[in-house]
């Protein structure tokens, strides 16, 4: 569905990002609209107030947060179309990104109301832009699951992906996370911090698992705050062909020759023909 912006009948609901710390963060557009509309929808009305007052804004204010999002959705939409404007803001950085506001947006859409963004700080990309890490493709996991096992099934698949996964971990479950990091992808593997962006202590760290761990452990201080975690992905090594690949070429060849069932599975699995062709006679002389 189009935008129609300053349409006459109904309102817009503005997504505004704020800061992640440093309230220079702000954009010009984001107080100019944060001053101008109905109604803002915050997470917390108290914090944002709190925003609010220091860029001496005023402006009523209602409470949209996890809880009670679904209801609200409809409520915020009826207003847009009461031709409210409507500024939707989380307590930091850009709503919906592991933050509410997903419920309102998808309503918003579903309904053909006006939906626009007002972009600025998001905590994940910052610390991707400074990580070293490769940013051509990348991508965003929000926060790790609570659970051991499941964190550890997480950290595989991220590494496994092949491209440079990003994601939040919280203070109190920093130690356990990267233990769970370390017995999966092993202590070697490497890893990037970034913690407290845009604020006083601001801290990048890149190393391995078992250096960052001991880097946290060598002052509690370190262990808290706000941190984005990065993993780069997995290089694969296309020479060596693991099972997947050697699995479907077993089932080909039966229907084929050899050197066109590697062409078809090469093509599938996006490797190189000839390498695969020699891998698999090389194994056979070798058996
Ligand atoms: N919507 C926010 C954004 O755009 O980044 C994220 C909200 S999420 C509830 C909060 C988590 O984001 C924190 O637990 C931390 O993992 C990460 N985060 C937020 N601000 C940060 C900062 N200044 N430095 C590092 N991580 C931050």
């Amino acid at each position: 569905m189009l935008n129609e912006h300053n349409s006459s009948k109904i309102g817009t609901l503005y997504v505004v990002a704020t800061p992640i710390g440093n309230l220079d963060d702000i954009s010009q557009r984001a107080l100019k609209v944060l001053s101008s509309v109905d109604l803002i929808a915050a997470e917390d009305t108290r914090h944002t107030g709190k925003l609010l007052s220091h860029f001496a804004i005023k402006a009523k204010t209602v409470a949209v947060h996890d809880h009670n999002e679904k209801q609200k959705s409809q409520q915020i939409v009826n207003w847009l179309n009461e031709g409210l404007d409507i500024a939707l803001v989380s307590d930091a950085g850009t709503p919906l990104i592991s933050d509410p506001g997903y419920a309102v947006v998808n309503l918003c859409r579903e309904q053909g109301a006006n939906v626009t963004p007002v972009p600025g700080a998001c905590a994940a990309i910052a610390a991707v832009s400074c990580s070293g890490l490769a940013t051509d493709k990348f991508q965003f996991l929000g926060f790790t699951p609570a659970k051991s096992k499941a964190r550890q099934d997480f950290y595989l698949n991220a590494v496994e992906s092949g491209i440079t996964s990003i994601f939040y971990e919280s203070t109190h479950r920093i130690l356990a996370s990267l233990d769970d990091a370390a017995e999966c992808l092993g202590s070697e593997q490497k890893i990037v911090l970034a913690k407290e962006l845009t604020k006083t202590y601001e801290t990048f760290f890149s190393g391995s698992i078992s250096e960052l761990i001991a880097f946290l452990n060598e002052d509690r201080a370190r262990q808290k705050g706000e941190f984005v975690l990065m993993l780069p992905g997995k290089v694969v090594d296309k020479q060596e062909f693991g099972p997947e690949v050697m699995r479907m070429l077993e089932l080909i060849k039966a229907e084929m020759p050899l050197k066109k069932a590697c062409g078809v599975v090469a093509t599938y699995f996006d490797l190189k023909k000839n390498a695969l062709y020699k891998a698999v006679l090389e194994q056979q002389e070798s058996e």
